[in-house]
């Protein structure tokens, strides 16, 4: 036997789980029974493609039995790809994210959010000693002979020894303590698996005992041993669309989307034709914790006829709708598609391709026939669609109709459309401003010659703004002007304004030798009505913000 202890991390987040998520305990069964499909699909694949595991006789499937006395256990068990020991000491003594600490810093504090970090993060499996106080995996992994036995009480320390197990696969045996009680329970069970696993493509077992009754309906002092299937196990994606109901939608994101609330929006294809495909999008109704971390988690998995290839693969869907969770299940790729060169697939590149086209139209269908759940959507995921514009170059009309900014003269949010509905009879461009927070823009004294003459502009708040809308150009030919930029007050001038400016030249020039090379230009302005003066950037300069990110990243 070899003692090992957890790593200083994996200790903390352990203590943190059992000490913030209690009140929703219950998912332990859903992390438990996403790890033992995890593992069936894993052997599944290799059965399929290499040749080392055709001969294995693979029924995957997930049992779960309870016991009530003399202590209560629950025991998840499955026949998947299984762990030696080395992968015990891996998987279940480490956190192979880096981002424990990030995780810590997004527990919220509320119970029901946090609970849906946990396997969002990849840290599911350490969810069950909120309910065992002792947890013990016997596990052989396929191919091997030597099966393992791993036990923890979950607090510093785990064992290793040599364990008995005939087949391949998987048992976990949770030994509950006072908060876990309640779990062994048939009915119990068979609620949760309901709620949370209905969909995992494998039946699921529940083994129990049951009194038996005579003919009259009286005990007959036997015991019968029962086991039936509690999931519905099918690839809910493959079902007929109109033999299915919202509930069933939800469900399945539920179960797929490590999430307890509803999404906000679902997409099902089914396309027939050159390429046969049936993809499932979903759009969370909050925006992934980990959208702006660079180890962020896929949310599209890809199945090739339903059997499970990857869901490691950030470029299924474009980075800037790494948002999505779903489903993309091909029927024309070869199930040994090779992981490396999908990228380059041509067959993934169409559904992409096509998945992109569809999904940002039913976000355009969503703003013109839901305002208000769009409006719950862009604040969500303004942010990504806009990094959209910068590298989604054949969709940047589409997208350009899609994000939202905000503006002097109207609330919440607005589109470019709407701000060139309003716009004045004469006026040449959309005026907006950048490079500051949002309150410090709306009382920019660069805005005030456009409130003189009652010209909306658009108050860019958000970081990426800056990088992203100097590269717009043009919205349905009316171009786009900073007004932090020195030609951009341009526009607005009359006569009498360039004669004013004409007439300040003097002062200009003494001011510029004062200040000498700390500016490139003084000039007079009518763009301010009440401030004396501002400081802008040049026409072709990187505005100031943007100065201070390049020299941020060393530029
Ligand atoms: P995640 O599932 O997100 O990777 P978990 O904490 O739930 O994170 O599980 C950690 C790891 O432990 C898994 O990635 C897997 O390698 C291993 N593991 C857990 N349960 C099983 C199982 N039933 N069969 C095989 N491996 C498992
Ligand atoms: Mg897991």
């Amino acid at each position: 036997m070899s003692k090992h202890t957890f790593k200083t991390e994996v200790s903390q987040l352990l203590h943190l789980i059992i000490h913030s998520l209690y009140s929703h305990k219950e998912i332990f069964l859903r992390e438990l029974v996403s790890n033992a499909s995890d593992a069936l699909d894993k052997l599944k694949y290799l059965t399929l493609t290499d040749d080392a595991y055709k001969e294995i006789a693979f029924d995957p499937k997930i049992d779960i039995s309870f016991r009530e006395s003399p202590s209560k256990t629950i025991t998840i068990s499955d026949d998947g790809i299984g762990m030696n020991k080395e992968d015990l000491t891996n998987q279940l003594g480490t956190i192979a994210r880096s981002g424990t600490k990030a995780f810590i810093d997004q527990l919220s504090g509320d119970a029901k959010k946090d609970a849906n970090l946990i396997g969002q993060f990849g840290v599911g499996f350490y969810s069950c000693f909120m309910v065992a106080d002792r947890v013990e995996v016997l596990t052989r992994k396929a191919g091997e002979e030597q099966a393992w036995l791993w036990k923890s009480d979950g607090k510093s320390n785990f064992t290793i020894e040599e364990g008995q197990r005939e087949e391949p696969g998987t048992t976990i045996t949770l030994f509950l303590n006072d908060e876990g009680a309640e779990y062994a329970s048939r009915w119990e069970i068979d609620q949760l698996v309901k709620k949370y696993s209905n969909h995992i493509p494998f039946p699921i077992f529940l083994s129990y005992d049951q009194k038996k009754y005579d003919d009259k309906g009286k005990e007959t002092g036997e015991i019968e041993h029962k086991r039936e299937q509690i999931n519905s196990a099918a690839a809910l994606w493959k079902r007929p669309k109109n033999e299915l109901t919202d509930e069933d939608y939800h469900e399945f994101y539920k179960s797929i989307g490590h999430d307890s609330e509803e999404p906000l929006l679902y997409i099902h294809t089914k396309a027939e034709g050159t390429l046969e495909y049936t993809t499932l999008f979903f759009v969370p109704k909050h925006a992934p914790f980990d959208l702006y971390q660079a180890d962020y988690r896929p949310g599209v998995k890809l199945y090739v006829k339903r059997v499970f290839i990857t869901d490691d693969e950030k470029e299924l869907m474009p980075t800037y709708l790494r948002f999505l969770r779903g489903v993309i299940d091909s029927e024309d790729l070869p199930l040994n598609v090779s992981r490396e060169i999908l990228q380059q697939n041509r067959v993934l590149n169409s559904i992409r391709t096509a998945s992109v086209k569809k999904v940002l139209g039913e976000f355009k269908s969503l703003a013109e026939n839901n305002p208000e759940t769009y409006n719950e959507f862009i604040t969500e995921y303004n942010r990504p669609l806009k990094e959209g514009l910068y590298s989604d170059f054949a969709n940047r009309d589409l997208l350009l109709e899609l994000v939202r900014f905000k503006s002097t003269s109207q609330e919440g949010f607005t589109s470019l459309a709407a701000y060139k509905e309003r716009m004045k009879e004469d006026q040449k461009a959309i005026y907006y401003i950048t490079g500051g927070d949002e309150e410090t823009l709306r009382n920019s004294p660069l805005l005030e010659a456009y409130k003189g003459k009652g010209v909306e502009v658009l108050v860019m708040n958000d970081e990426i703004d800056e990088i992203v809308v100097p590269s717009i150009g043009k919205f349905n030919d009316v171009e786009l002007k900073a007004v932090n930029r020195t030609g951009a007050a341009d526009d607005l001038k009359s006569d009498d304004d360039k004669k004013t400016e004409e007439s300040a030249k003097p002062l200009m020039e003494k001011l510029k030798k004062a200040l000498g090379d700390r500016v490139k230009d003084v000039v007079a302005s009518t763009r301010l009505s009440d401030s004396p003066s501002c400081i802008v950037a040049d026409e072709d300069d990187p505005t100031a913000q943007l100065q201070q990110m390049l020299k941020a990243m060393g530029q």
